[in-house]
């Protein structure tokens, strides 16, 4: 079904673990090139990288801290001189950066959380752009920019996670705007809104709360990064969605029906 993944070249941020590195080992089984990121040096990811043996594509690990633009700008430059262009950039880095109340949150606070979820997806999306355009131009088909949204973006996160949640929903309208000033160019711009996925996200909580939280949800338990795959290969897929863009898929186990 996705068999028109084979052999693009794909920049997956924040994919070290979790959600990014489901998704990264799941375009690499598809024969991807494929190219994963985190703030840790390429010494401390061994075990990370042992986990692609035996899939057909190949992975390369590049080191950015995505907080600063600088960054971004350094990892796509890496990517590209290593890949020779880009086809699928995925922003996946992201957090909640902290949890405080509206009275307790000054500039520094802010500026973490949205540089994390927001300055970060602006600026690897704005140095791909050109890669993405001579993608699109080469191959005739689609090129595409796919985001990891939120459903805290839709619904406003929980106490102590507003910044999060409106930096989220940031990213929901941002991509809007991308679809207006570069369909022209064939690159496409979607979302995959996760709902409670079982990761390092939720690490702080303790088991009651996570217990309350499954509980909650109509399928009565956290999604899985195995789960969320599908979803990233759906609209890196020209063969699948090249005629979807700017849209948003939430896959929440029904927490929420938007
Ligand atoms: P995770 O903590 O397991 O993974 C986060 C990844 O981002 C790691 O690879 C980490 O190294 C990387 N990262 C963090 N800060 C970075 C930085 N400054 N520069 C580069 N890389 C950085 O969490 P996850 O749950 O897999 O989260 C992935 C995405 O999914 C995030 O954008 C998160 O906001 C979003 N999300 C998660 C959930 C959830 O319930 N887990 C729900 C909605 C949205």
């Amino acid at each position: 079904m996705f068999s028109d993944l084979k052999g693009k070249k794909i920049l997956i941020t924040g994919s070290t673990a979790g959600i990014g590195l489901a998704a990264a080992k799941a375009f690499a089984a598809q024969g991807a090139h494929v190219g994963i990121n985190g703030r840790q040096p390429s010494s401390a990811i061994g075990a990370v990288l042992s986990e692609f043996d035996g899939l057909a594509g190949d992975v390369m690990y590049f080191a950015a801290d995505l907080n600063q633009s600088a960054e971004c700008k350094k990892l796509v430059d890496e990517f590209v001189a290593h890949f020779g262009g880009m086809d699928v950039l995925v922003n996946n880095a992201g957090g909640l950066g902290g949890r405080d109340g509206l009275e307790n949150i000054d500039d520094a606070f802010y500026d973490r959380v949205m540089d994390l979820n927001a300055r970060s997806a602006l600026m690897m999306t704005k140095y791909s752009i050109p890669l993405l355009r001579e993608s699109a131009a080469q191959s005739g088909e689609t090129s595409c920019v796919i985001s990891t949204g939120s459903i805290a973006a839709r619904e406003g996160g929980g106490v102590g996670a507003g910044i999060y949640a409106a930096s989220k929903a940031w990213l929901h309208d941002i991509h809007r705007n991308w679809v207006k000033e570069f369909t022209k160019d064939n690159i496409r711009f979607n979302i995959v809104s996760p709902g409670t996925i079982d990761t390092a996200f939720h690490e702080d909580k303790p088991s009651e709360l996570k217990a309350n939280i499954a509980n909650s949800i109509p399928m009565k338990r956290f999604g899985t990064g195995n789960e969320l795959a599908p979803s990233f290969m759906f609209f890196a897929s020209h063969a699948c969605s090249g005629y979807i863009t700017g849209q948003i898929l939430d896959v929440n186990g029904g927490q929420m029906c938007p």
